[in-house]
């Protein structure tokens, strides 16, 4: 993409109440456009990270054997009435509607009801089961505090994936794979040294257990304890003598620290299933509960975290596997030859199916970097009448400060 066709704009300004440093990088950069408190826009930079960051969740999630779907956001007050989650009182995220022909409608804050009844159409029998689906969905939450930027939003997108098990054990054993392939996607995006996973019941797993993916990071909301040197981490509520002496470990070698949930995982035994009708026949025609799993991950969240956890003074630091383009092509200087050396380089990288941003402005250096450190993407050519006379291109990673200079074939090998 050629930079002077974005329709993006850096800037130097945010919206005076944006505190957060997530959402003001990502405006800045032209990521993200502010609607309103805990309501943005994701422009072509930002949908680009999101897809990526997509791409590596949906991969983990089809490889768990789940298959992709998307359920409406507009939900029936009747279905979440049936599980008593409709109530204010119970749930008090919702956002609700009247419609103008008589009667209420919720805005989807999470999927379990609708999804388990909508399978009850398709499972019936033992041969059914078990059945994974997952979507990406934009989530509405009447959330009180929006102020963490992308981080706490009234409306965000969410991987949910819901699980349908046969019993106990084959419930345990997909829960326990689909902790697997969590990590997985945390790795993949560059957290793992920083993302712990937590749960409410200190390990025990009780009929309702679910367990928390907490990364690291000063901008998040939540408190987790963190061993000093094992890879180990309890949530607030949990972390009590009991806990301490059932995992066999001790206060002192705890420090609290800040952390966003990234990604959160449930089991709730048989009963929304029953409450929805959602049943099978075993093999002696016994009419039996289905055990119900839900996992959610915070996409726009995650894509906050990134921001918040690598972003430097200068801007943004994009790690590659989730960064909007490979390479910042950088032209500096407006001579016929150097522009049509860096059209070349453009065009061969193109070919060569590398994802390239081409800074093609007629631009000062100084603004051209600050744009390029700003966007974040993780290698830098720079291409200008030194480098051409040299026959050359300047190479530089955003991770590092000083550039080097680097033949074509050896810059290209730099990004392979
Ligand atoms: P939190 O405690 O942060 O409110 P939650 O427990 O309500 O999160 P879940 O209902 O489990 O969250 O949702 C699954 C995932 O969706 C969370 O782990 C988080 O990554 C993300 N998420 C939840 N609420 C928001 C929000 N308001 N804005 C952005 N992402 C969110
Ligand atoms: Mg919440």
């Amino acid at each position: 993409m050629r930079q002077s066709q974005l329709f993006t704009k850096t800037r130097k300004e945010v919206p005076s109440d944006e505190t957060s440093k997530n959402a003001q990088l990502l405006i800045r950069a032209g990521f993200i456009h502010k609607e309103m408190a805990g309501v943005y826009d994701y422009l072509p930079l930002g949908l680009r990270v999101i897809n990526k960051i997509k791409k590596i969740v949906n991969d983990e999630m089809i490889n768990l054997g789940s298959q992709e779907m998307l359920m409406s956001s507009l939900q029936s007050k009747e279905l979440w009435e049936k599980t008593d989650r409709w109530d204010d009182k119970n749930v008090d995220v919702w956002f609700k509607s009247q419609l103008k022909s008589g009667g209420e409608i919720g805005f989807g804050w999470s999927h379990e009801e609708p999804i388990t009844s909508m399978l009850a159409s398709h499972i019936s029998s033992y041969t059914d089961l078990p059945k994974f689906v997952h979507q990406f969905q934009n989530k509405f939450r009447n959330e009180v505090r929006a102020k963490a930027g992308i981080m706490r939003c009234r409306e965000f997108i969410m991987k949910d994936m819901y699980s349908y098990s046969i019993d106990e054990k084959n419930h345990i054993d997909f829960y326990d794979k689909a902790t697997e392939a969590y990590l997985n996607v945390f790795k993949k995006v560059g957290l793992s040294d920083l993302t712990y996973v937590t749960s409410a019941s200190g390990g025990v797993f009780t009929d309702k257990f679910s367990h928390e993916f907490q990364t690291l990071c000063e901008a998040g909301e939540d408190n987790i304890y963190v061993h000093k040197k094992e890879k180990l981490a309890l949530n607030e509520e949990i972390f009590n003598e009991e806990t301490l002496g059932k995992l066999n470990v001790k206060k002192e070698d705890f420090e609290l620290k800040k952390a966003a949930e990234v990604g959160n995982i449930f089991t709730f035994g048989t009963e929304k299933c029953e409450q929805l009708g959602l049943y099978y026949k075993d093999e002696n025609g016994n009419k039996k509960g289905v055990y119900l799993g839900s996992y959610g991950i915070g996409i726009t969240r995650l894509m906050g975290v990134l921001a918040e956890v690598f972003g430097d003074d200068k801007g943004l630091v994009w790690p590659k596997e989730v960064a909007p383009f490979e390479v910042h092509l950088v032209r500096l200087g407006v001579n016929e030859e150097t522009i049509s050396h860096a059209d070349k380089l453009y065009e061969k990288l193109n070919g060569e199916g590398i994802e390239v941003l081409y800074d093609d402005r007629n631009l000062r250096p100084g603004e051209k970097f600050a744009d390029s450190d700003l966007i974040g993407i993780p290698v830098r050519f720079v291409v200008s009448d030194k480098t051409v006379s040299e026959n050359k291109i300047e190479v530089k990673m955003r991770t590092e400060s000083e550039s080097k200079l680097l033949s074509e074939t050896e810059a290209l090998n730099i990004i392979k």
